[in-house]
């Protein structure tokens, strides 16, 4: 079996995992969530409590687990609101710092002991990006942008996020904090 059919074979599994329920909601989801009245912080929330349910399935279906850290040294996106969530839920403040070279395989500034520090708390893309493949390694920054590999997310979720964090500053965690 080669990769891809390995990575579409994790794929098939998450989709048998998720509860049809679950899954039914993810379809509807953004019209539900662009109705959201709560502030940014609120919505921010929901969102990652959303994300939490889902992905709490998907990770039964997949290599990444608590220790594995290869995606915590590539780009990580943080938007203006998760940084404020950070600030708030830490008390860690934001710096200014400058800009992250993406070519440097830098560990995240959370990263301690190969283990997040701020894991409640940590921004959507840390939340829902796996790795469909049959071990993690591939996500080792040498290797992700080299290798064939598919890209697991769900459409609602996703246009949800990017909906609440449009026009918001956007910038590589280790721009933010230190
Ligand atoms: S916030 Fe946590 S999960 Fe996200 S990259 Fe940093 S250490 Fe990894």
């Amino acid at each position: 079996m080669d990769d891809l059919d390995i990575q579409k074979q994790t794929i098939e599994k998450i989709r048998k995992i998720v509860p049809k329920k679950l899954q039914q909601k993810e379809d509807i989801f953004f019209a539900k969530f662009s109705k959201h009245k709560g502030n940014t912080q609120t919505k921010l929330k929901y969102l990652y409590e959303f994300s939490d349910t889902l992905f709490g399935y998907v990770y039964q279906a997949v290599p990444c687990k608590k220790g594995c850290s290869y995606c915590c040294h590539i780009p990580v996106s943080v938007s203006e609101v998760e940084v404020t969530y950070i600030e708030k839920s830490t008390g860690i403040k934001r710096k200014n710092l400058p800009e992250f070279d993406t070519q440097l395989s830098v560990p995240c500034p959370f990263l301690k002991k190969n283990v997040c520090s701020i894991y409640e708390y940590r921004p959507y893309f840390c939340r829902v990006f796996v790795s469909v493949n049959e071990t993690a390694a591939g996500c080792y920054p040498d290797v992700i942008n080299k290798q064939e590999s598919l890209m697991f997310g769900y459409g609602e979720l996703q246009k949800s996020y990017f909906f609440l964090v449009r026009e918001m500053n956007i910038q590589d965690i280790r721009e933010v904090f230190k």
